[in-house]
């Protein structure tokens, strides 16, 4: 190539890296294509013999995601997609097409409610939401054209923790696809693949990217369901472009120290809160035997004045998402429940003093006095 003229030399100035050189991280592989030497070289992609072609329909970074977190979960196959949202409409659409029927939870994550609620609907598909905290709601809302029931296997902001055995028990007696959100779980705590679920969904924008610096989707599941997921996101351009994904596996790999110190954090601010006879404390019990998750939920009553607490909490900010290495606070009245009709609201006790707190990895002391500081200078 040294004797080609500049404008050709500024675009083939890159050495070819060969397989002496190995890189210890995971190269990016920012390309929207891969190349081939010959049509023999070409013809292996179509005989299974070479992985890539296209980055839409695979690249070495995305693939990296998704059967990395397939692995975690303990499921055969995995997809990464552009967000948690992007994820979700791609197991749905493997599961259901026009005329179908889904059951769904009342206490979705607002994103997949609306997509459920206003998007579907546009698709010729039809969803029920019901109450799953008993299970007789989902029997009554059974269909012939009922296809799907979706759940998160930990709700939003309340912390509500599903029966998955329960409801992959009722599915498979009346031959159902499940689908769960495992978000808040993460497969740190939960294996919903594991306890028969057929489809699990992550919004990898959280806990597995774990840095609040990338949006992601991870859709795990059984062979011919992801199979059939990947063809949509393929269709639908809906894949995660190779430095979102390296990003994200960049965070996959500390999950579990992160999980084992923000789930200890979550856990002593929870016993320490409960202590206050004004504050109810939503924190769940039994998830998993290696704790209950990194999500406090408060409701400060009406002895604390609510401004004035989130002005007195110094260094946690006020963040609308969750599960990055800071300890945050969000508002769920005033963003993500923003939207949703009143009478809805009191249903799922979403109520004015309620206040999500997602711990980070700091020293749990430090975080216990910034709440309690807090509690004591804006209490009535
Ligand atoms: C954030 C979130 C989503 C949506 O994920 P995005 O990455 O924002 O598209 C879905 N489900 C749950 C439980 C979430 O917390």
């Amino acid at each position: 190539m040294d004797n080609f003229h500049f404008d050709t030399q500024t675009v083939h100035f890159q050495k070819k890296m060969d397989d002496r050189n190995v890189s210890k991280s995971k190269p990016i592989y920012q390309t929207s294509a891969f190349s081939f030497n010959d049509l023999d070289d070409m013809e292996d992609f179509f005989r299974g013999k070479k992985e890539f072609l296209y980055t839409r329909y695979s690249n070495p970074n995305s693939e990296d995601l998704g059967e990395g977190v397939a692995k975690l979960e303990g499921a055969p196959k995995g997809v990464a997609t552009s967000s948690g949202m992007s994820a979700i409409l791609a197991g749905i659409l493997a599961v259901v097409e026009n005329g179908d029927h889904i059951i769904a939870s009342e206490d979705l994550y607002g994103g997949t409610y609306q997509l459920l609620a206003n998007e579907l609907r546009t698709f010729g598909i039809e969803v029920s939401f019901v109450s799953f905290e008993d299970h007789t709601f989902i029997k009554s809302a059974l269909k012939p054209n009922t296809k799907l029931i979706y759940s998160e296997s930990v709700t939003n902001p309340l912390l509500r923790v599903e029966n998955i055995s329960e409801i992959v028990r009722l599915a498979k007696a009346n031959n159902l696809v499940t689908m769960i959100d495992n978000t808040f779980a993460t497969p740190y705590l939960l294996q919903p693949y594991k306890l028969g679920v057929d489809l699990v969904v992550h919004s990898a924008t959280k806990y597995i990217g774990g840095h609040s610096d990338v949006t992601a989707g991870v859709l795990v599941g059984n062979e011919s369901l992801v199979t059939k997921a990947k063809a949509k996101v393929i269709n639908l351009g809906s894949n995660l472009s190779p430095f979102e994904s390296w990003l994200a596996c960049r965070g996959l790999k500390t999950l579990s120290v992160r999980m084992e110190r923000q789930v200890r954090n979550a856990q002593a601010l929870a016993n320490t809160l409960r202590k206050n006879p004004s504050i109810n404390v939503y924190y769940p019990e039994a998830v998993s035997e290696k704790g209950n998750g990194a999500i406090v939920s408060i409701d400060l009553g009406d002895k604390i004045d609510l401004h004035q607490f989130f002005k007195s909490l110094s260094w946690i900010k006020i963040v609308p998402t969750l599960a990055g290495v800071e300890t945050t606070v969000t508002y769920p009245l005033g963003t993500s429940h923003r939207s949703v009709p009143d009478e809805t609201r009191k249903k799922l006790g979403i109520t004015k003093g309620l206040v999500r707190i997602s711990l980070g990895i700091e020293d749990a002391n430090d975080i216990t006095m910034a709440f309690e500081k807090a509690i004591e200078g804006s209490t009535i």
